[in-house]
C-alpha cells in the first residue's frame, strides 16, 4: 500500500454514491448520488435533519459500509470493489474513527487504550507523534487512568487520542460530542481543530450542533441522502438559520416544492 502525499488535495471523494437499504418496497434510498470531495487538511462537518444519511455518507467513505452503486476513494485508492482484508488493512492504516459512544475497554488505562489498535495490528506507535497527539489533547496526566477515574470530556478525548494515534491520514468523527455537555463538547471539538490547524490532520464530523458545526472550515448539509447545501467557514448563526429551513414548510422562494435543492447561501 502506498503512502499517499501529504500535500494538498483530496483526502476522500464518493462519485455518484448510493446506498439502498433492504428490497423491494421497503427500499430506504440513504444516499442518492452523492458527488463530494473532502479536501487534505481540512475540518468538514456534516449537518442536516435526523434520517438524512449522515453516519451513511460517513460509513461509506470510511469503507465500513459497502455502497449499492458508485465508488469511493481514499485519497487515489479507490476502496469500492477492494476485498474485505485489503479494505480492513486499509482503515487501519490510513483511517481513524470516533463515535458518539467512546467505546473504550474499562479495564485498560488510558494509554492502552490509546494504543490498542496499534498493538492489535501489531504496529508499533510513532512515540515522538504519540507524546504529540497526547500532549496536544492535554492528556499527559491521565494516561495511568481507566476510563471510569476521567470525565466524559476526558474519555472522548482518549478516544480522540486513539483515532489519531496511528497518524491517519483521515479521521471521521460521528457526533463526537452527542454524549457530553458543553464544556466537554467544546474541548473536543477545539482538539478536533487543533489536530486539523497543529498536526494537519483531516476531519470529517458529524454533528448536530450548529456551535460545533461552526468550528468546521466546511459544512456540507445532506437532506434526503442528497447533499442540498454547503457553507464555506460557518458561522454558528449561518448554520442555526440553514438548519431552520430543514424544518420550515418546503418552498420559502418561487421554485415550488423541490426547492430544497440547495441554491442557498454559500453556492
Ligand atoms: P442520519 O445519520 O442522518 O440520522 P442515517 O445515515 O443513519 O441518517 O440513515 C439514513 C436512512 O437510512 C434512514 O432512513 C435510516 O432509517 C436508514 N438506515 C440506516 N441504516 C440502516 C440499516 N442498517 N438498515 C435499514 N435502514 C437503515
Ligand atoms: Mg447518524
Amino acid at each position: 500500500m502506498t503512502t499517499a502525499d501529504s500535500g494538498r488535495g483530496t483526502a476522500a471523494r464518493a462519485r455518484a454514491l448510493t446506498k439502498a437499504y433492504g428490497t423491494g418496497e421497503t427500499t430506504v434510498l440513504a444516499l442518492d448520488a452523492v458527488d463530494v470531495d473532502i479536501d487534505r487538511g481540512r475540518f468538514t462537518a456534516v449537518m442536516g435533519p435526523s434520517g438524512s444519511g449522515k453516519s451513511t455518507l460517513m460509513h461509506c467513505l470510511a469503507g465500513l459500509d459497502t455502497v449499492s452503486a458508485g465508488g469511493v476513494w481514499i485519497g487515489d485508492t479507490e476502496i469500492t470493489g477492494l476485498r474485505e482484508r485489503e479494505l480492513t488493512r486499509l482503515r487501519r492504516d490510513r483511517i481513524g474513527f470516533m463515535f458518539q459512544s467512546f467505546n473504550l475497554l474499562p479495564t485498560l488505562s488510558a494509554a492502552e487504550n490509546i494504543t490498542l489498535p496499534m498493538d492489535i495490528a501489531g504496529r508499533r506507535p510513532d512515540q515522538e507523534w504519540l507524546d504529540r497527539v497526547i500532549d496536544t489533547l492535554g492528556l499527559r496526566d491521565r494516561l495511568r487512568h481507566r476510563p471510569n477515574q476521567l470525565s466524559g470530556g476526558q474519555q472522548q478525548r482518549v478516544a480522540c487520542a486513539r483515532a489519531l494515534a496511528s497518524r491517519p491520514e483521515l479521521i471521521f468523527a460521528d457526533e463526537p460530542t452527542g454524549n457530553l455537555d458543553s464544556r466537554a463538547g467544546a474541548e473536543v471539538l477545539a482538539f478536533l481543530r487543533e489536530a486539523v490547524d497543529s498536526l494537519g490532520q483531516t476531519v470529517v464530523m458529524v454533528t448536530h450542533d450548529p456551535s460545533a458545526a461552526a468550528c468546521a472550515d466546511l459544512v456540507l448539509f445532506l437532506a434526503d441522502g442528497r447533499i442540498v447545501d454547503r457553507i464555506e467557514a460557518p458561522t454558528a448563526a449561518a448554520v442555526l438559520e440553514r438548519m431552520r429551513r430543514f424544518s420550515a414548510p418546503a418552498a420559502t422562494g418561487p421554485a415550488g416544492p423541490a426547492a430544497s435543492e440547495g441554491s442557498g447561501e454559500g453556492s
